[in-house]
């Protein structure tokens, strides 16, 4: 008893010295000036200042051929969109990225044709890794995880956008980066969320590995990598494509 009755003479002791700590605090002590946050900008165009724009509709100078680096990028410009070419590989980015912030816009095939996944089927491949899932979602029934806005193979879209009005979609993918170390042990998994026209379909969606076709996702040990667009036979079309690496 007497040995209790000291521990509690104690504890109100400390919540006292404390609790007059706490009272003491002046709003300045948990402010702070510096390092000050950048300043960015967004123009006329919505792209904020301090991304790297990888496509505006001029040009594929920011691309090359998935299957051979040393190749330009050749799918089709038409005025400002990029469109799929059939056959000639996927394209991926020059540059390679940490963790980023990106934007883009697609479109399914004017013309409709096959279904499932074989209907204006693309992709955007984080680090080439990890399939955010384009794919024609006007009344095309597939498996709920490889539909449009899927984490394709691992998780669906929190809820299922459509087009606008013109048949565009936009998606903006925040990306983190999985973290291994130098022995290539996982540190801490990568995870991703996307905004579908603005709405919210992957919630800081924790990534179980590699997007694989067949089987269970696999941890491949990696650094900085690309971005790849995917080409899978139908003539999608992209547009506004930029990046801001976090
Ligand atoms: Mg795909």
């Amino acid at each position: 008893m007497k040995s209790s009755g000291l521990s509690l003479l104690l504890i109100f002791f400390f919540c006292n010295v404390f609790a007059q700590e706490y009272t003491n605090l002046k709003p300045e002590d948990t402010e702070y000036y510096s390092p000050k946050p950048l300043e960015v900008r967004v123009v006329g165009n919505n792209i904020p200042d301090d991304a790297l724009v990888l496509f505006k509709g001029e040009d594929l100078n920011e691309w090359v051929s998935q299957k051979d680096e040393n190749k330009a990028a050749d799918w089709n410009i038409e005025g400002n969109t990029v469109i799929v070419k059939p056959g000639s590989g996927d394209i991926k980015t020059k540059k390679e990225f940490g963790s980023f912030q990106l934007h883009l816009e697609w479109k399914s095939p004017e013309t409709i044709k096959g279904e499932g996944q074989g209907r204006g089927n693309s992709g955007v491949l984080l680090h080439g890794l990890y399939e955010i899932q384009v794919l024609d979602n006007n009344d095309n029934p597939t498996y709920v995880n490889g539909q449009a806005g899927s984490l394709y193979k691992q998780r669906p879209p929190l809820v299922d956008v459509k087009a606008d009005e013109k048949g565009w979609h936009s998606y903006d993918i925040i990306y983190n980066a999985p973290y291994y170390n130098k022995d290539g042990q996982l540190i801490r998994k990568g995870s991703v969320t996307v905004l579908h026209n603005g709405v919210l379909i992957q919630n800081n969606t924790q990534i179980e590995g590699t997007t694989e076709y067949i089987g269970l996702p696999k941890l491949k040990p990696h650094g900085k990598g690309p971005v790849i667009l995917q080409d899978h036979g139908d003539l999608v079309q992209f547009r506004n494509i930029w990046i801001r690496e976090l």
